[in-house]
């Protein structure tokens, strides 16, 4: 110990060099069994377990959300408010809480992020106003500690909304801005699944020809 296992990012522009930081900060966080405190513990992927009283601890992939905003010919991106990547664009979502399923997790951090959410007519299900268009494994960095998520990423149509119809969350957001997809450098991005899931839009709507 400690055990280093290299995760490859499969994305060929990922800004991550050292994918098995996981790992190793994992053992770090645990250099003792939680349950016995031997120090006798072994790491394989996500799983700790402890080879004195066989304790284990799974550190499994957590939810996510992002949200491609669109009103008319351009699609909502936010300018980040802290760490980690402060100051970089990213979209509108985050974490899904425990109990929650993803669309309602989506829809409460767009109230809380963005003081919006869309219009949900009477009788129509939210899986037809957020529409999921791609997915991808991210590693998020806080505090000492890097999560594994697995992103979830939906478009949201809203026609005719600007930057005045949204109060944002001043901890969490600098600013916001309305973009046209073809203007968005995705190396401003703050992460590679957000990097993935703009590329993945801008196929889309050219494939699909979308109103975008
Ligand atoms: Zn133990």
């Amino acid at each position: 110990m400690p055990i280093a296992i290299t995760f490859v990012c499969a994305y060929s522009k990922c800004a991550f060099t050292n994918h098995d930081s996981y790992n190793i900060m994992t053992l770090v966080m645990f250099q003792y069994c939680p349950s016995c405190a031997s120090k006798n513990i072994t790491l394989k992927v996500n799983k700790l377990s402890c080879l004195d009283c066989g304790f284990v601890l799974y550190q499994n992939t957590a939810a996510a959300t992002g949200c491609v905003i669109q009103s008319d010919d351009k699609v909502l991106l936010l300018v980040r408010g802290k760490e980690p990547s402060l100051g970089k664009l990213d979209l509108p979502g985050g974490f899904v809480d425990p109990g929650e399923d993803v669309l309602n997790g989506l829809l409460r951090e767009l109230r809380e992020e963005l003081g919006w959410q869309p219009p949900i007519p009477p009788g129509v299900p939210l899986v037809e106003i957020l529409k999921l268009f791609a997915s991808f494994p991210n590693i998020y960095p806080y505090k000492n500690i890097v999560y594994n998520t697995c992103d979830m990423f939906f478009t949201v149509s809203a026609p005719g909304l600007t930057e005045n119809d949204f109060r944002i969350e001043a901890e969490e957001i600098s600013s916001i801005r309305f973009v046209h997809p073809d203007d968005i450098d995705v190396e401003d991005l703050a992460f590679d699944s957000t990097r993935r899931a703009i590329e993945a839009f801008k196929e889309l709507r050219e494939r699909k020809s979308i109103s975008v």
